[in-house]
This record gives C-alpha cells, structure tokens and sequence, in this order.
C-alpha cells in the first residue's frame, strides 16, 4: 500500500475509534430501521426500531435458535423473515467440531469486508513499509467446493468466497501461489504447488503465511517430507507426474523452468540437520509471518517461532464467519500479549460479562486480593453484573462472550468466544482472545475450559524443552468407560532437529503428566483428590496423527485455510484417528498439590 493510502487508512482508523459510541449507535439504528420489520425482529419489536426496546425485547441467541429461518431461506424463502438486505450467499463457518453453519452474507458485509482490508494493510504497512511494491507475498491459501443450497445460493467458507471474488484475481499478482494452484480441490497437490511456486520465488517473498499458525507448521512439515522431490522438480524443469490437477499443472509450468543453481541452494538449506530458522533461510527477504496465533493457535507459537528463526509473528485481526471484528494495531507485540482493537463500523457488539471469572485474570487477580482462586470466583459471581454491556462500556480486566448484531440477520448472536479486556485505544476497548466458550472438560463437577487446559499443557510442555523436544499438537477427551473417570490427553511430539520421536523417558512423561494436573485449576484438584476424578492419562501418539486428524475433518466439509485443532473432542471417529496411533501411554503418579 502507497504512503498515501496508509495515511488515509490509518487517519479512518482514529476517527473510528475516537468516535466509537456514537458510531456503535449509528450501525443499531441503521440495522433497526432497516430490519425491524422482518418475521422475525417483529416477534420482539412489534416493527418499532427502539434501540432501548431491541436490548429489553430481543433475546440473546445461540446459531440453534436461529437455524429455522436460515434453513428457511436456504430453502427458498424470501429472505426478508429475518432480514432485509436480499442474501447473495452463505458462509460456511469452518470452526472444527459440529457440522459446519450457515451464515447469510450481503453486498453490504462485502462492502465492510473491503474497508477491513484498508485498514489492516495500513496498519501493516505503517510497520512493515509498503510491501506490496517490495516483492511477493508466500501466503497458503485453499479452497473447498462451494455448494448449493435448494435455493440455488451458494455456500463457502469465508476464505474461499474472498479468493472466489473477482477483486481477488486482480490483486493476485501480489502473491507467489497462482490462482489455479489455490482453487485445486486436491489439498496435496495444492500444497506442493504453492510450495513449489513459493520456493521458485524464493528471493522475492516479502512475508509468509496462512490465516492460521496450525497451517504455516502443517506446510513446514510437508516441505520436510516433499523438499528433495521438489528440487528435483527445479533442477530438471519439469513437475512431477502425480500433480494430476490441470489448472496446477498449467500454473507450475508457466513458471517452473531449469534452474538448477537454485535447487542446490535449497537442498543446502533443507539438508541441514537442524530446521531451527528455516524460514529466514528459504525466505530471506521475508519480514514478517503472518498467522493467527492466539486462542487455541497459541499452542502453535514455539514451533512457530523455532521455524522462524527470529521472523516476527504476527497475527493481524480477529474475525470470524458472522462478523469482522478486530485488528492487532501492535503486529509487533509478543504472542502472549496480542490484542486486537474492535472495529466499530463492522457490526454492533455487546458483552456479556462472565458469570464466573475467566482463568487468565483469576489467577493475578487472587493473588492480588490475597485469595484462593476458588474465593476469587465467589466473589466475581456474587457481584457480577450479568446483563451485556456495549462496546465503550467494557471494563478493563474484566471477561465477557461476545454478542453481535449485524446487517445480516444476525441479532445479539452468541459467537461463542470469550475476550478479556486489556486497553483501549482512543474511546474503543481492546480485547485479548481468551478461549472458545462451549469446549470444556468435565468429569465430575469439574468444569474445564479452553484456556484452563492451554495453561496447563504450556506449563507441563516446558518440561520437554530442554530435551530439544516440540509438542506439535494436542487434543483431549473426558474418558468416563471406567469409574472414576479421567481426562485423557493426546499428545504429538517432535524432535527439535526434525527427529521422529519414538520413545521418550516414561520418567518425563510421567512428570508432565503431574505437571498438568498441578496446574489444573481448583475445583479439578478438589475433585481428584476426593477420588471423585482418576490420574490424567497421556497418550503420546505418532508423527503425523494431527495431520491425519486435520484430513479427517478436512474430509468432513472443513477448510484448511480455517481448520483449527479442536483443543477437545467427542467425535468417535477422531478419538479412532488418534487410539489407532498411541505410541505410550503414561499417568500422573501422585493426586495433585
Ligand atoms: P470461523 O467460524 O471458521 O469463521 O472461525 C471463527 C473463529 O475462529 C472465531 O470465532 C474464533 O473462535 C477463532 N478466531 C478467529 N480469529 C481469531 C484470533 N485472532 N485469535 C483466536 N481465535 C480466533
């Protein structure tokens, strides 16, 4: 982006956020004037457009309460039952675990879609320089078939709209993977050729990414097992016979010719037995990865950090299938310390607060109260305020679930995320990511969340960094087939030099096995040393199981570019994936402290 246009966007991005309340009301208003007549607004507003009878009236709903008019509409209805704008298409919320959801699109969303896009390059650009005119960006980017509803509107996910669009064919020329390489259904192929294509140019790639960190590292890992076939391809100018798919076969040969000087540089490279840096070192003009790696991607963050050898990481913005929410203003900062700066013109968003205390603040919190974290949360419960508040109206410190409303027939929608508030910038709160709401871990009465468990495994995991070993991915499950039950951790391991990890001392297991436990919050502890919970059990599966788990839900209609690991499974099929792969199985010896 040219200075220009970064100073405009970043001059829109101050005003936005100074003037957040009022614009906040704006877009409810908008919204009511325009929506307030449909089936279904009418069944709480009686048509009336009063913000204060929308936030008395109009009940706060999961994706479930709204499904029949969704399906309605998918159906064949008119779309004016829940909205007024005509829907053009559906998203396909690519969030792993339960069937993909439906989520309506307008033009009006794409509109927003575009201003997002301004300002996150100029955020980008103010740190990074205009990088569009330095070179190329690597980005691994896939798609998955679009389908039809009854109604003959399409359904993709949301990446795959974006790359679908006819915008993106003209800005396609700033990245190094050919279209046809992108939109090959095929996600081997499309992977080799955009790895191939990247490598090609490796000398004008000015970042590397993906939306998400799990599939930076699950592109790392195939150029592990694919590096010497594709110089190979470099040496000779020719690709290989199993790349079946024509649009990738076109797109390789229009670029891949006899080079092989630069083959020999990157089997260098690649034939070195540590992989520590490799990204700096295939990518050397590279400044910056891009790819979310908060929320349960944070699992991701060492590895990540190990490949990049000194790249920053930088996750850019916080948004999901129903709305656009947040950008990073600091793409700098630490992982730990991201924060994303809410957008107001994007929807309208409400907060409720958390009932009970969220982990990440308990903690700090009790400690700075001088209370036991079980005290802590009786606290927070008995004085919390439970209505939702608007977005100017955060407190900091405090957890909320966010609601959003949006010109699309969503209306204080539950998306499911838990954020903390951390800052503001300007009158606009800033959030970190804190967990996804609905998955916990539950034996007894104990109740696990997202976040519990990522503290958790962060903590028992440092126990295998001086041993030069990664955990590359983890899953969990409540096992209740015995009484009394016990939480099962899935746990994939690597060594730091590219090393297969066969076996590791049961010594080391074990001790992170108790790591966990110890680390686990109260009520856990209370629970399992009443016996009420088992030992926690790790299962320590073979290389490539979370890559075969990955394929599994790919499989199922999820989108690798927005595939992320459930941090906990129920699905039957998964825990086979995973069972059918266990390498060793350890417990936690002693009840915890
Ligand atoms: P999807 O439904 O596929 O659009 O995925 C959206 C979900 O991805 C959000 O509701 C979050 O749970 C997660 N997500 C998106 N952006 C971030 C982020 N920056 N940090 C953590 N999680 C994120």
């Amino acid at each position: 982006m040219a200075r220009s246009g970064y100073e405009a966007g970043m001059k829109m991005m101050e005003e936005l956020t100074t003037n957040a309340e009022q614009i906040q009301e704006q877009v409810l208003e908008e919204i009511l004037g325009r929506n307030a007549g449909t089936e279904y607004l009418r069944r709480f507003l009686r048509g009336e457009t009063d913000t204060k009878l929308f936030k008395a009236n109009v009940p706060i709903v999961t994706y479930e309460d709204i499904k029949p008019y969704i399906d309605r509409i998918a159906n064949g209805e008119p779309s004016d039952i829940l909205l007024d704008e005509p829907v053009i298409q559906f998203y396909r919320s690519g969030t792993s675990g339960g069937q993909p959801k439906l989520i309506p699109t307008t033009a009006e969303l794409a509109n927003k879609g575009a201003i997002f896009d301004t300002l996150l390059q100029s955020v980008m650009t103010k740190h990074f320089g205009d990088l569009d005119h330095a070179g190329k960006r690597m980005e691994l980017m896939f798609t998955k078939p679009v389908i039809e509803t009854p109604s003959g509107l399409q359904a993709a996910s949301v990446t795959t709209s974006i790359f679908k669009k006819s915008g993106f064919r003209t800005i396609s020329k700033l990245y190094t993977s050919p279209i046809e390489t992108i939109f090959c259904s095929d996600t081997k192929q499309s992977m080799y050729c955009q790895l191939l294509a990247g490598l090609i140019r490796r000398d004008e790639v000015v970042t590397v990414g993906s939306t998400f960190a799990s599939t930076v590292l699950r592109s790392i890992k195939f150029l592990e097992d694919y590096w010497q076939e594709l110089c190979s391809n470099i040496k000779i100018g020719q690709i290989s016979d199993w790349i079946i798919d024509s649009g990738c076969r076109n797109a390789a040969s229009l670029i891949l010719k006899h080079n092989p000087d630069l083959a020999y540089s990157i089997e260098n490279i690649c034939s070195c037995k540590s992989w520590e840096g490799i990204i700096r070192k295939l990518w050397p003009k590279a400044k910056y990865i891009s790819a979310i790696n908060t929320g349960v991607m944070s699992q991701y963050t060492a590895e990540l950090e190990f490949y990049g050898g000194g790249l920053p990481l930088v996750s850019g913005f916080y948004a999901c299938s129903e709305a656009i929410c947040g950008i990073n203003l600091e793409p700098l900062s630490k992982s730990s310390d991201v924060s994303y700066t809410f957008l107001p013109n994007m929807a309208y968003f409400e907060f409720l607060p958390m009932k009970k205390d969220c982990v990440t603040i308990s903690q700090d919190q009790a400690q700075f109260d001088g209370l036991s974290r079980h005290e802590s949360i009786e606290k927070k419960t008995n004085n919390e305020d439970t209505e939702p508040v608007d977005l100017v109206n955060v407190k900091p410190g405090q957890c909320y679930e966010l609601l959003v409303t949006t010109s699309a027939g969503l209306y204080r929608y539950r998306v499911g995320d838990i954020l903390m508030v951390s800052g503001f910038h300007n009158n606009t709160p800033q959030f970190r990511f804190v967990e996804r709401q609905n998955v916990i871990l539950s034996i007894h009465a104990d109740k696990t969340s997202e976040a519990d468990l990522s503290k958790a495994v962060t903590e028992a995991k440092a126990l295998l960094d001086p041993l030069g070993i990664f955990l590359t991915g983890y899953t969990s499950y409540g096992d209740t087939s015995s009484i009394p039950g016990h939480y099962v951790l899935f746990w994939e391991l690597k060594g730091k030099e590219g090393n297969n990890i066969k076996e590791v001392d049961p010594k080391i297991m074990v001790e992170c096995c108790s790591k966990m436990e110890e680390s686990l919050n109260y009520t856990y502890k209370m629970y399992r040393k009443e016996n009420e919970i088992a030992a926690l059990e790790i299962r320590v599966v073979k290389q490539g199981t979370f890559d075969a788990l990955m394929d599994y839900y790919v499989s199922k209609g999820a989108s690798l570019s927005q595939f992320k690991a459930p941090s906990c499974t129920k699905s039957m099929e998964a825990l086979k994936i995973l069972d059918s792969r266990v390498i060793g199985k350890f417990f936690s010896p002693k009840t915890p402290i």
